[in-house]
């Protein structure tokens, strides 16, 4: 399979480096075989030994004994228009070594079988024994996959909000964040300003609710510090410092 969305989080995210980095560079390439069956990996075994052609792996499907099965490796291919494996100019070594500086391990530094199109996650170590003693197979590996989505303050076009870690965001709601105040809207962006709050709601229709300001000035003496008003008038400043309550 050529998807690269079938494979880890984290090969994903370096496959999109490695072929950025490699463009800026000079030199195109694009994703060849990434995630492969049982089927599709006895198949390769085969070539060179039962089928005609040059042995390129040693690791039968049922084995586990390459990573592209982890979904922890992908191919890559020449996309300059001068022939995908052609090495003129020392192409795959370019590559390769963008690869490596990037945290990739590169097939090309192999020994038993050199495989300069290859990269893969060195996290488990070079050979697949390492992870199949913690997972086994990669049905069990897959299952422990988790999208690695950024947790914490994200700005958007509209302005921030917070991502907490169980993938939920705060909405008409108070946090305190870092140990200062922060008031979240009905559509789950931070105020900052003039803003009422009924104890429910964040600018409540009806207009009702005492008015609170809110500094956001980054790293000022009073980010995040509340100025709320009190009923004869005056202003009274909550300073926080306590635990996060997100
Ligand atoms: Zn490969």
């Amino acid at each position: 399979m050529r998807n690269i969305a079938l494979c880890h989080p984290k090969l994903q995210l370096l496959a999109g480096r490695l072929i950025e980095e490699c463009s800026k560079q000079g030199y195109k390439i694009a994703i060849g075989e990434t995630l492969r069956t049982v089927e599709e990996q006895d198949a390769l075994y085969a070539q060179g030994r039962t089928k005609p052609g040059n042995i390129v792996t040693n690791a039968q499907g049922g084995s586990y004994n390459s990573y592209h099965q982890w979904g922890t490796a992908f191919d890559i291919f020449r996309n300059d228009g001068k022939g995908a494996y052609n090495e003129s100019g020392q192409f795959f070594e370019k590559v390769g070594a963008i690869g490596a500086s990037l945290g990739l391990e590169w097939g090309g530094n192999w020994k038993s079988i050199v495989d300069k199109p290859h990269f893969q996650l060195p996290d488990w170590g070079s050979s697949t024994s390492g992870i199949k003693k913690v997972y086994e197979n990669p049905q069990v590996f897959m299952k422990t996959w988790v999208k690695e989505e950024k947790t914490g303050w994200i700005k958007n076009a509209t302005g921030y909000w917070y991502r907490k870690a169980d993938g939920t965001f705060p909405a008409n709601a108070w946090h305190i964040i870092n140990n200062h105040y922060y008031l979240f809207n009905r559509d789950g962006y931070m105020v900052s300003g003039w803003h009422r709050w009924d104890g429910k709601v964040c600018d409540p229709d009806d207009g009702s609710g005492d008015w609170f300001f809110l500094d956001n000035t980054k790293d000022g003496p009073l980010e995040g510090a509340c100025w709320h008003s009190k009923d004869n008038g005056a202003q009274e400043i909550w300073f926080v410092a306590q635990e996060n309550n997100l």
